[in-house]
C-alpha cells in the first residue's frame, strides 16, 4: 500500500490531521488498532463549546450527552466556589461516538480508514522512515507513505521507533481511574471538582454529568504515588456515602501532564496529541490541545506535500512551540506551584476567591487574581504563601 500520508491512531488528533490533509487532495490512510474506533474510551468526555466552530466539527447531538453551564469547586474542608454561565460553556461528549464520527469525517473528506489495524514498527529505507509495518485483522501489511503521523496516544511507540525522543519521567504523568455510574445529588448542569492532598494528591476528583443521574466519576493523581488512583477514588466515594454498585463502565488511563515533546517533526515523521504530550498540565484535558496540534501539523503537511519540500514539516514544531507550546509552558509552571499547596492553602483560596476570579483563572488570566490574593490578610501573614503566589506572577 502506498499513500501520501499514513496516520497512526484514530483518537482525536489523528482524524483531524487525516481529514484536513485529505480535504487538500492528498491520499491519506488513517489506521487504529481498535476493532471499533472510539471503544473503549479513556476520558471524562468534557470539552469546551468553542472547539466545534474553531475546528470545523459539526455540533451533532449523536455525540453530545449534555450541555454544561459552569463548574463547582470544593475545597478539602468543604468550602465551595461556583461558576455558572447563562449560556452553555461546554459539553460532555459520548467519545465512543465522537471518535468514530471524527474518523467518518476524515473518510468523507477522502481518507481511507482501517480499524483493527495496529502499527507494530516503522519501515526504514535509505536511512529514512518509508512507512509502517502493521497488522490488519492479524495479517501483516506494509504501508508506505511520504509522511508518517504518530497520533497513537500516550503509549505512542511510532514516534520513538522513528527516533523522536518522547521520554518523560513518571512524575510527569497522572494515573486516572473512572467509573461511569449512577449518581444523585449533584447539579447536572455543572461539572464538579474536589481538591485536597488527602482527596487526590496533585489532582482532583471529578463528577462530569452525562445525564440527570448518570456521570463520569473519576480521579487523577500523580503516577509516582505509592497508592493507586482506584484507592483514592473508592475512599472518596465511601467518605461521601456514595454507593458504588451501579457502575456502567470502568476506565483506567494515564495522562501526560508535563514535559512536552521538544522535537515534533523529524525528517518525514510528525507526532501529535497525547503522543507528543500536548495536554493541559493543570487539568489533564487534551482533546482541544490535540485538535490544535492536529490543525497546525496538517497545515504544514499539506504545504510540504504541495511544495515537495519535507523540511517544511519543521515549521509545525516551530509554530506549535511559539503558540500553544508557549501557553502550555506557562500552565505547567502554575501546576508546579499548585503542587506545593497545602490543604489549608486550598481552603483559603477557594474560600476567598469569588466567581469572577474563578472565571479569570478558567480563562488563563491569573495575574489580577494573584495580585488580589496577595493583599488578603491570611496571605500577608504567611511568607510561604507570598513566595508561592509570587512564583505565579
Ligand atoms: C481518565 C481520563 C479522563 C480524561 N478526561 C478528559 C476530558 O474530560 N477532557 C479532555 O479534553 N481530555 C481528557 N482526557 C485526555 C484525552 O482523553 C486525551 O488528551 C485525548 O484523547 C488525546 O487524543 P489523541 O488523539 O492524542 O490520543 P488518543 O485519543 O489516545 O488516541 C490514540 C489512538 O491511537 C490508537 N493507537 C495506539 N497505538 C496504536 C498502534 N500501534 N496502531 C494503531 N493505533 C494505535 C489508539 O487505539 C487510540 O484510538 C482524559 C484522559 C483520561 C485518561
Amino acid at each position: 500500500m502506498k499513500y501520501d500520508v499514513v496516520v497512526v491512531g484514530a483518537g482525536i488528533a489523528g482524524p483531524i490531521v487525516a481529514r484536513n490533509v485529505a480535504k487538500a487532495g492528498f491520499s491519506v490512510l488513517l489506521i487504529d488498532k481498535k476493532p471499533a474506533i472510539g471503544t473503549p474510551k479513556q476520558c471524562a468526555e468534557g470539552i469546551s463549546m468553542t472547539v466545534f466552530k474553531k475546528y470545523d466539527i459539526p455540533y451533532d447531538r449523536r455525540y453530545i450527552n449534555r450541555e454544561i453551564y459552569g463548574a463547582k469547586l470544593y475545597s478539602p474542608s468543604g468550602y465551595e466556589l461556583e461558576l455558572r454561565y447563562k449560556e452553555a460553556s461546554g459539553v460532555i461528549l459520548e467519545r465512543k461516538v465522537f471518535d468514530k464520527m471524527l474518523a467518518y469525517y476524515a473518510a468523507k473528506a477522502g481518507a481511507d480508514v482501517l480499524a483493527r489495524t495496529e502499527a507494530v514498527d516503522v519501515i526504514k529505507k535509505g536511512g529514512r522512515v518509508a512507512g509502517i509495518k502493521a497488522k490488519h485483522e492479524d495479517e501483516p501489511v506494509e504501508i508506505y507513505a511520504d509522511v508518517i503521523v504518530a497520533a497513537d496516544g500516550v503509549e505512542s511507540k511510532i514516534a520513538r521507533k522513528a527516533g523522536i525522543n518522547t521520554y518523560a519521567p513518571p512524575h510527569e504523568f497522572d494515573s486516572s481511574y473512572e467509573y461511569e455510574m449512577l449518581i444523585e445529588g449533584f447539579d447536572p448542569d455543572l461539572i464538579h471538582l474536589w481538591f485536597g492532598n488527602e482527596v487526590a494528591p496533585r489532582g482532583y476528583v471529578w463528577v462530569f454529568p452525562k445525564d440527570e443521574d448518570r456521570a463520569n466519576v473519576g480521579i487523577g493523581i500523580n503516577s509516582d504515588n505509592p497508592q493507586t488512583a482506584k484507592y483514592y477514588l473508592d475512599k472518596w466515594l465511601k467518605e461521601n456515602n456514595i454507593p458504588a454498585k451501579k457502575l456502567l463502565e470502568i476506565n483506567v488511563g494515564v495522562v501526560p501532564v508535563g514535559g512536552f515533546v521538544k522535537e515534533l517533526a523529524k525528517d518525514n515523521v510528525v507526532v501529535v496529541g497525547d503522543a507528543a504530550r500536548q495536554v493541559n498540565p493543570m487539568h489533564g484535558g487534551g482533546m482541544a490541545e490535540a485538535m490544535e496540534a492536529g490543525t497546525i501539523a496538517s497545515k504544514w503537511i499539506v504545504k510540504a506535500l504541495e511544495e515537495e519540500n519535507i523540511s517544511l514539516l519543521q515549521n509545525y514544531t516551530k509554530e506549535w512551540w511559539e503558540t500553544d507550546g508557549k501557553r502550555l509552558e506557562k500552565v505547567l509552571k502554575v501546576r508546579k506551584v499548585t503542587e506545593k499547596l497545602t490543604d489549608e492553602d486550598l481552603d483559603l483560596f477557594i474560600q476567598v476567591l469569588g466567581s469572577a476570579d474563578a472565571e479569570k483563572i478558567a480563562s488563563g488570566n491569573y495575574g489580577g487574581v494573584i495580585k488580589a490574593l496577595l493583599k488578603h490578610p491570611k496571605v500577608i501573614l504567611s511568607p510561604r504563601r507570598i513566595k508561592l503566589l509570587r512564583e505565579l506572577l
